[in-house]
């Protein structure tokens, strides 16, 4: 009997079983939601998710769009971050929350402890997800300064779920690096061209030497002249600070270095200030290892 189902092809009988459980009003992207059917039999927690979703249709109904198609639903805590301090304990009981993700955005239903919407609901279009991570029963949605923390979900649930964000491709929204080679679009920074095998170079390093010496991430990101001015400047700098400290400790020992503690301070800043700003510019854009864009000239090796 069980064998006879194993062998099943999806689409036969477990699924129609399914179906029938799932609300008639809702649509839904059969796959994604139940990935694991294809060993023939109705898992517990697909028919748990079933009813999940029949027991969301009220305010699916209203809240989706007519095209909208769910994806994959699951019910857990909704943690905030400072609720942790203040009523943690009670968390667990205050915010059920039932997640349902559409092609379009992550709703949050409230529910009670039988998953019956509650109180409220939140939702996430889905391009106004920044990240997504978590382990285990934990999944986190960043979106700006906000960051869901959901979890008490299944660890196979979450697991599915956070696959499913993840290759949301609209989380990756704003500006593209092109690589200054081959033209290749990336999101990323990353250190080598994936098509060309282009290297680039490093936000870090170039931020570190500028740390070292202001002017000098600069001049490793290729933009030379500009680092001139600044190692000239911070050289300038420096030398006041010697040429003030120097004769002030010489007239009044360690007491002498507080008259060039500001100029101190002032030099931190820029050396500080320069890291920042060279780190900036050069996330701005992908800076290749052995050359700028095409110019006309023949590109080594192009
Ligand atoms: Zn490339």
């Amino acid at each position: 009997m069980l064998r006879c189902a194993a062998l099943m092809p999806s689409g036969g009988q477990p699924e129609e079983e399914l179906k029938a459980l799932l609300p008639a009003s809702i649509a839904v992207r059969f796959e994604e939601m139940f990935p694991y059917l294809r060993s023939g039999r109705i898992k517990r927690r697909d028919r748990r998710r079933a009813e999940m979703l029949r027991k969301a249709e009220p305010v699916l109904q209203r809240a989706l769009n007519p095209m909208e198609v769910v994806r994959f639903t699951t019910n857990g805590v909704r943690q905030l971050t400072w609720w942790l301090l203040t009523a943690g304990s009670m968390n667990p009981f205050a915010n059920r929350t039932t997640l349902v993700l559409t092609d379009r955005r992550v709703l949050l239903i409230h529910t009670d402890s039988k998953q019956r919407p509650r109180m409220f609901a939140n939702q996430l279009p889905l391009e106004r997800i920044r990240a997504t991570a978590g382990r285990n029963s934990y999944v986190f949605i960043r979106s700006g300064r906000e960051q869901l923390m959901f979890h008490g979900v299944k660890r196979t649930e979450a697991r599915q779920l956070r696959g499913l964000l993840d290759s949301t491709a609209t989380k990756k929204g704003g500006w593209q690096n092109l690589c200054p080679r081959c033209f290749t679009a990336t999101d990323g920074v990353p250190t080598a061209c994936e098509k060309c095998g282009e290297e680039f170079k490093s936000a870090k390093k170039a931020a570190l030497r500028s740390l070292i010496f202001p002017g000098l991430g600069d001049f490793y990101l290729g933009y030379r002249k500009y680092a001139m001015l600044e190692i000239i400047g911070a050289t300038l700098l420096w030398a006041l600070f010697l040429s003030t400290l120097i004769p002030a400790v010489m007239a009044k020992g360690l007491e002498g270095a507080l008259v060039a503690s500001p100029l101190l301070a002032l030099l931190a800043l820029s050396h500080i200030g320069d890291a920042l700003l060279t780190r900036a510019k050069a996330r701005t854009g992908l800076h290749s290892k052995d050359g700028t864009l095409p110019t006309g000239d023949a590109w080594p090796g192009a």
